[in-house]
Order: C-alpha cells, then structure tokens, then sequence
C-alpha cells in the first residue's frame, strides 16, 4: 500500500507533495495539503494554476526547492479511487525511454477529462402507483389519448428511464412526457448510474481445441497470475491463435484480473468483436479514436474502478488506469501502427512488454509474421515461443506462386495481367471468390498535365495529390488536404489535358469491370469502409456470394474469414520494396502474407498469384518457397552487419517549423554540436523525404549507436541543451519505424 501523506492530525504543520498536471511539463510541482483535506499518492486532485484551476495527479513527496511560503493549496480531492502506482510507474518510463514529457505522458492516461467527476442526475420516469392501468384515464380524471397510452407502454416494464430514451421509444413528444409528470401519471426520479458494462462469463463452452490449441492454452493460463513472463503465440494464419489467448483470458478473469487486448485499429472489427461475444457472453469493453464521448467516460471510469474486466482497443487501451491488470495480449505484434508517430513517440508493443514487466503480469504476442525484433528475443530466450504449425480443421495455406511481369503483355494504361484474369474466369467459374489487393486508395497516386508536365501538388505538402475518382476530389494523404479537381492547370493555365499516371483501388476496379462485365466487384479501403458496420455488411454479402471479386488495399488484410474466398492476387507485390526504410523487404513479407492467408481459410484450397518486376528477389522467393523462417534468418543477418536494429540502436531528431531559415539553423546548430564518442554516429541533418508537411519545413537527423549505449541519456544531454526559438519544434523518435 501507498502511505498516506496527509496532514498529521492535531499538529499545525502543513504537509507538501508533489502533484503532476496533464500539460506539457517536465516535472510535478509542489502543493500543499490543508488540514481538511487528506490525499495518497495517486489521488485525482483540483489545484491552482495560475489564475485557474486544474486536475492532476498526487505523484508523491513535495520536491522542494520553492520557498515553503510561496507554495499554494490544494483546492480539492476528486471521488475517484487513486491513480494505481504501477500505472504511475509506468508514466514516469514512458517519459524517461520516449524523452516525451512527463505531463503529457499522464495526459495520455488522462485522456477523458469528463470523466474525473460522476454523472449529473438525470430525470428518468417510472409509472406512479396512482395509475390504474385497466382504466381510460389518468388520475385527476385526465384522458388517456393515445400518445399518453404509448409513454405507459415503454414503461411497463418497471425500468425507469430517461426522458430523451422515453420520448424516443414511446415516439410521444417531451411535452406530453411532462404533462404527464405534472399530472401525477408518472413518477421523477433522479437517476446517477452509469449504463453498466458487461461482465464476460469465463466459464461459457468455448471453442473444443485442437491437441496443439490445448497444449499452448494451458501453458498461456498456468502463466496467469506466476508472474512476469512474454511469449510468442507463434501460428500460421488460421491456426486458432485467438481461440487459444481466448482461454488465458478466461483464466486471467476468473481470477479477477484484468486484461487488455490490444488489436491494429483495422482489426477492430465486427468478426472479433462477435467472437468475443460468443466465447464470454457480453460485448468487451472497447477503446479506439471515434468512440463517442459518452462511451470513452464510461468505459475511462469502469477501467479505473475495475469493473471492466477486458478491454480490447487500439494502442491507446494501454494508457487506461488499470486498477489490477494481470494480462495484455497483442495480437498482430509486428503490426507497424502499434507505433504512435506523433504526440509522444512510442510503440505499443514494446510499452505493453515495460508495462508487464512493471505490473509483474504475462504479455502475449500473437502473430503469423513476428517482427525480427520478437524473433530475436526468442533467439535470445528472452521470450518464450509457442508455436500453432498447421491451420485448424486441417485446411490447407495456399499455394503462392509468382507472375514474371517481365515475360507478361500488357495493353497500355493496365495492371491486370493475362495470367491473373485467367485465373480470376476460372475461380469464378468454379463457383469461389477472388481478392485483388493494391495497397494504395483511390483512382491514381499522380495527375500531371499533359500540357507542361506540371504535377499537381499539395499546397501544405511535399505530396504529390491523389485524385479519388469516387468523391471527384484530389486528397493530400499526409495532411488530409481536399479539393475538387481543377478545371485549369494551375501552372500553365491551359483546360483540363491532365493525365492519371498509375493506379489506385478504384482504377483498378475500372479496368477489372472492363475486361469482366458479368462479374460483380466491390472496393474495400478505407474511403467505402468506414465504420465496423460497413465492414460487417461487406462481409455479409461476400459470405452470400453476393460479389465475386473484392478489389482492396490493406484493410481486408487482416483478420477477415471468407470462405470461399480461392484465389488472391497482389497487383504489385514491389510496391513496398522502394524507398530507404531499414524494414522494407521484412514488412512487404508480412503484409503479403497476411494478405495470402485470406486464400483457402475454409475446406477448398487456397492460392496467391503475386505480379513483380522481381520474382527472384528474397521476398518473393520466401512467400513462394513458404520459407518465413530462412527469411528472417537472412534478414537478421543483414541487420547484424549494418548494425541496424534491433542489432544496433537509432533514433530519429526531426526538427520542423514554418520558417525554413529558422529550421536550418536549428538543424545545423544540433549537427554540429553531435556528440562524438565511440559507438555513436549521427548522420545529417538532411530534409526530411516529405520535406514539408501541413507548411512545416522538416529536417531528419539519424542517431545510430551500439546496442549496449544509453542513448536516451546523450540524447537529453544533447538536444535538450539546445534553446529553440521562432517556432521551431525538436522531436525525438526513439526506435524509428517511419523515416519520412
Ligand atoms: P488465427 O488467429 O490464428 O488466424 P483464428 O483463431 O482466427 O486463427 O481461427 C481461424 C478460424 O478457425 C476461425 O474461424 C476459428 O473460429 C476457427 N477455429 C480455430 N480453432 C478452432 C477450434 N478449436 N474449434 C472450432 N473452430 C476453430
Ligand atoms: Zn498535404
């Protein structure tokens, strides 16, 4: 237990301690405790700032050196159980590994300000007990009109409810629902609760498991409550990794611990949602961007007073104040968007694994693609490996194989080729589905004028504009820049001779229809699916074999079941090799293969057609060969020798601003300051490759050091010397995964 710091009682001396706020500052300050009030480390607390009031955090002992005099009271102690100290031990690493500031790390955990007090009452209405409901009228001899007659059908169930839910379900208007009141037909009652969440039942029937499902089962459910521990659910696609963390879950809840699930956005979807439902009864509490706000209180509250019991979300689920975690699962653990690239600057994956380690419980990662990173801490028996080899039910993976686009003839302004169309007439033809995926949105990557080869560009960005055929608008897809395509070259002035060059989904789509007008197609990215209900309604129909050819981008990647889905085509499978990111080759692996386990999921075998300019190359050569884990051997061994990680250590120093000037010399000002020591090297500054972004001029420097170098610690030295001035903004990405 935490010590009290309150005042002793019967002495006059007051206690000081230090209380952190959710802003963007280095370190708590120091407040005192009047003798009214009593607090502990980790109470929610109201304090003065300034000429206004503020909620923070008690993080512990007053810090001192500020005059005692000087110090201001606490104004207020929140009802709220206190912050739990291992969430606050986790706050204060995230700060020091991330260099990000202490208070906007507590900002992250903070993220509901509303829901720091409890629900105002709400009117809710119930029947009175005057009210004879075999009776033409009300009481005081008032007519029962239809309307009225509607407002005592929503309530004869005995629930009280709200006025709004009431209005709604009786479809009376509020005006009568108060008459009515006012009458004496209805009875007020003020109303706090919240709406509960849901308690998942354990001990429903779940899935009967496979020989090597039970085996990894009991293995992941002994480790609940033994301590801190980190195991790979290592399983190819299909294999039933998430029956298998399903029952450590289980396990985790009959002993009233909590549990995260941390899912990529993406595969949030309705399907796991609805599993969850099916093996525990009751809905998970879910945390992601766009829930509503009444939701993100309620579920911040039911968290923190540990009524819920699992929470699945994106990787901001992580930061939620846990008041007795005992089990994070991340599934798809090698998936790049667990790292947050703005903001603070972490990786969820690797958080959850600090975050395990803190609160002395198992972390699990499941994935069919594990990152080198994972790998290598197997290798290094920092992690145990279980291993699902085979796909449940005995079906098959499927059979990839490589389309040489050298030796392929293809008409001008196409992408589809004669093999991959073959195949797509025979798939349908026998009655199965086909998939083509390109991972890139909307009609075209680049419009030019044909006119004086100007590009049209985003005005805030160095981007070339996305014209999205579908919305007749040209989107910037780094700063979210719209606009409806213009009439005129903004160049050279002369009407509309623009030329798409390249395909997106929906261009692609265009000539699949062209080349098969009997066929069915429909898009899946992120511009026609939106919600997790237009994903499921896109299920729905390809499980009705209302289409025959899905044409999509990364989305459909991941976690989607359709089984008679035969056939996956990559449009170009080179599309990731490009470009200078030290994980090209590893993530081009593992997105298409991701994408080929969508082939061949149910009782017909599956197969993957991969168009590339480079069918020898080791990517191609793996996915074919079936050979992940060669491939990962050769990417280790790539990586040890350049030093790149998780072999050697890097960071990332992007400087930016409006004013170009002002960037540079910051920039410059940082180069030429460069620690020089053994082990260590920084490369530039450089621009960055998107050199401007929403009008901000951005310049990269690369820390590279030895594995064994505290690189935070010559960092904060470093850059945080530094005085920075006309707008200029320094952030440091500690373990860069995106290097524009
Ligand atoms: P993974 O997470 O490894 O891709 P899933 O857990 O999604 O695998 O399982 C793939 C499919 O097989 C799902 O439809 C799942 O319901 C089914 N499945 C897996 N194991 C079992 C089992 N033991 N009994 C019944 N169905 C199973
Ligand atoms: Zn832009």
């Amino acid at each position: 237990m935490d010590p009290t710091l309150s005042t002793r009682p019967g002495t006059a001396q007051t206690t000081a301690v230090s209380v952190l706020l959710p802003l963007p500052l280095i370190a708590p300050y120091d407040y005192l405790v009047p003798s009214d009030l009593s607090v502990e480390p980790g109470s929610y607390v109201e304090v003065p700032l300034g000429p206004r009031q503020a909620t923070g955090v008690v993080w512990g002992s007053a810090r001192g050196g500020v005059n005692p005099e000087k110090l201001r009271e606490i104004s207020a102690v929140l009802d709220l159980p206190p912050m739990p100290a291992n969430l606050r031990r986790f706050v204060d690493w995230v700060a020091s590994y991330t260099l990000a500031r202490l208070g906007t790390v507590l900002r992250m955990t903070m993220s509901v300000p509303k829901a720091l007090s409890p629900l105002k009452p709400v009117t809710s209405y119930r029947i009175a007990s005057a009210v004879d409901l075999e009776s033409e009228s009300l009481p005081g001899g008032v007519r029962l009109t239809d309307a009225r007659r509607r407002v005592l059908n929503a309530l004869t169930d005995g629930t009280p409810r709200k006025g709004a839910d009431l209005a709604r379900l009786s479809g009376s208007s509020p005006a009568v629902i108060r008459a009515m009141a006012d009458a004496g037909a209805l009875d007020q009652i003020a109303l706090t609760e919240e709406d509960p969440v849901g308690l998942p039942d354990p001990d429903l029937p779940g899935a009967v498991l496979s020989e090597a499902q039970s085996a990894a089962a009991a293995t992941l459910s002994a480790d609940v409550g033994a301590g801190y521990s980190v195991t790979l659910l290592d399983g190819v696609t299909g294999s039933g990794k998430t029956e298998v963390y399903f029952e450590a879950i289980a396990t985790a809840i009959r002993a009233d611990r909590q549990v995260i699930v941390l899912l990529p956005e993406i595969a949030l979807t309705a399907d796991w949602l609805g599993r969850f439902e099916r093996r525990f009864g009751v809905r998970p509490v879910v945390w992601h961007s766009d829930l509503p706000m009444s939701e993100r209180r309620r579920n911040w509250r039911a968290v923190l007073y540990g009524e819920a019991k699992l929470v699945v979300g994106a990787r901001s689920a992580l930061m939620l104040p846990y008041r007795d975690l005992g089990l994070i699962v991340i599934d798809e653990e090698h998936d790049p968007s667990f790292k947050q690239d703005e903001g603070v600057i972490y990786n969820a994956r690797d958080m959850a694994v600090v975050r395990g380690h803190i609160g002395d419980f198992p972390v699990i990662l499941a994935s069919a693609t594990p990152s080198l990173e994972t790998v290598d801490n197997v290798w290094r028996e920092r992690y145990r490996r279980l291993s699902l080899p085979e796909r449940f039910a005995g079906a098959r993976l499927p059979d990839i194989a490589a389309i040489d686009m050298r030796e392929e003839t293809l008409d001008r302004q196409s992408w589809l080729s004669p093999a991959l169309a073959r195949a797509m007439s025979e798939t349908v033809a026998a009655g199965e589905q086909a998939m083509l995926f390109l991972n890139r949105r909307g009609y075209a990557p680049l419009t030019l004028c044909r006119a004086c080869g100007h590009r049209l560009n985003c005005p805030q960005c160095t981007a070339w504009l996305v014209e999205h055929r579908l919305l007749d608008r040209l989107q910037c897809h780094h700063c979210g820049y719209s606009a409806p395509p213009p009439l005129t070259c903004p160049s050279c002035e002369v009407e509309s001779r623009f030329a798409a060059c390249g395909p997106g989904v929906e261009r692609l789509a265009e000539e699949a229809r062209a080349k098969f007008p009997d066929l069915r197609f429909e898009i899946m990215s992120s511009d026609t699916v939106h919600k997790p209900a237009d994903a499921l309604a896109l299920v729905r129909r390809m499980e009705n074999l209302e289409i025959d050819v899905l044409i999509g981008t990364q989305i459909m990647a991941k976690g989607f079941h359709f089984p008679a889905l035969t056939l996956v085509g990559v449009i170009d499978a080179d599309l990731g090799l490009a470009g200078g990111d030290l994980r090209a080759a590893e993530r081009t692996y593992q997105l298409l293969h991701q994408v080929s386990g969508r082939a061949g999921r149910a009782e017909r075998p599956g197969r993957v057609l991969l168009q590339t300019f480079q069918p020898e190359h080791p990517v191609m050569q793996a996915l074919i060969g079936g050979d992940r884990d060669g491939f990962i051997k050769t990417e280790a061994t790539a990586r040890k020798q350049h030093n790149m990680p998780p072999y050697g250590r890097l960071a990332a120093i992007i400087v930016s601003g409006r004013n170009e000037r002002a960037v540079d010399d910051t920039a410059n000002a940082l180069g030429r300051s460069a620690p020089r020591r053994d082990g260590l090297s920084v490369l530039g500054p450089a621009p960055a490759p998107i050199s401007v972004i929403r009008g901000r001029h951005r310049r990269r420097l690369l820390v590279r050091a030895r594995k064994d170098l505290n690189i935070q610690d010559v960092l904060r030295r470093w850059v945080y010397s530094h005085k920075v001035t006309g707008g200029v903004r320094i952030s440091v990405d500690i373990d860069p995964y995106n290097f524009m």
